[in-house]
């Protein structure tokens, strides 16, 4: 049922408003931030529409094809040939062409293309959704158009993914979209607290830092969020109140060491939470708004000392920085540069 998903409520009724008048379109595509449940949505519209005791343009969650459509074995990620081929649930007529590592294969595209023109074999339409729909490449989306172009007349094809402008337009023209929007801190905060056991200050604290997305949040271990954060902490003391070069490019050395090396992003992601807290105080901004609740005295404090233009400037280095992590640059010799960046014009 939808209302077990969280968030995006008025999705919810666009999505029944479709199953309910029958009028699920012949391909969708689904747009949003990662982690914030488009899959999950494709998935419970696929099986709201087979669903043999629908209510309300929604799935009763129980009968044989609720459950088993709910239940996939996702191949071994290592295993490349499995990717090559639709995965379908334990319903046959719901399935999943995935990415392996960053790509959709043409295989798995035109292995969609077959099914697709089967009839279905119990429900009356078929369902493929393509996850992560941006990871096709050209001769994936090539494919993929000559099918949307021709639509079989009982298949669904649901696309989702976070960057629709790196689709075909074409392809994005015939898709009807619909956009996803980040789930609410409150909402996060009450899932986290109800269904899943978190304490009321991790809730809190998880929910803040997921930027909407209900898989970041869940998927946060707090307690070495916080010893990594700590360290975070330390290069922002460093770098605005002591200025303490000597300490910043220890801690440089320590994020690039083979400990620490594959955190490396995650840190920096971190460094700049904090930088935009202490930005958001240091601007007039309500405390209550800082994400990382449980360090607000310490980052409140350290606002007081700080340049709003240091700090936004930090945050474009920071970025800067993070574009270049593609292009295979020094790691050890750019947070250097970064860290002895911050002392100078803090
Ligand atoms: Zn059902």
């Amino acid at each position: 049922m939808f209302s077990r998903i969280v968030g995006n409520d008025s999705v919810k009724i666009i999505l029944r408003r479709l199953i309910a008048n029958q009028r699920v379109p012949a391909s969708l595509l689904l747009t949003g931030d990662d982690g914030i449940g488009k899959k999950l949505f494709a998935l419970e519209l696929a099986r709201s529409a087979i669903c043999l005791a629908q209510i309300d343009g929604e799935a009763c969650g129980n009968c044989s094809a609720c459950t088993r459509s709910a239940s996939f074995t996702m191949p071994d990620p290592e295993d490349r040939d499995a990717y090559k081929r639709v995965i379908f649930s334990s319903h046959p007529d719901v399935g999943i062409v995935a990415p392996y590592k960053r790509n959709i294969s043409v295989d798995a595209i035109r292995h969609l293309e077959s099914e697709a023109n089967f009839r279905p074999y119990e429900a009356s339409a078929r369902f493929f959704i393509i996850d992560e729909a941006d990871k096709m490449n050209d001769p994936a989306s090539n494919a993929l158009l000559k099918t949307l172009e021709e639509p079989p007349e009982t298949s669904h094809i649901f696309l989702t993914t976070s960057r629709p402008d790196s689709l075909l337009p074409t392809i994005r023209s015939r898709c009807q979209v619909i956009r996803f929007a980040p789930v609410s801190t409150t909402a996060i905060e009450e899932y986290l607290f109800h269904h899943l056991a978190f304490s009321h200050d991790e809730a809190r604290l998880s929910a803040r830092l997921s930027r909407g997305s209900i898989q970041r949040a869940v998927s946060l271990n707090v307690k070495k969020f916080r010893q990594r954060r700590d360290k975070m902490l330390r290069v922002l003391t460093s770098a605005i109140d002591a200025r303490d070069q000597v300490e910043l490019l220890k801690t440089s050395e320590e994020l690039n060491d083979a400990k620490n090396k594959e955190h490396f992003e995650e840190n920096l992601d971190t460094l700049q939470s904090l930088i935009h807290d202490v930005w958001l105080v240091s601007i007039g901004g309500h405390p209550d708004r800082i994400a990382n609740t449980d360090v607000a005295d310490q980052l409140i404090k350290l606002a007081q000392w700080a340049s709003p233009s240091a700090l936004s400037a930090w945050v474009n280095e920071i970025n800067l920085l993070r574009e270049n992590l593609s292009v295979n640059i020094n790691r050890k010799i750019a947070s250097d540069a970064l860290f002895i960046g911050m002392t100078a014009r803090a």
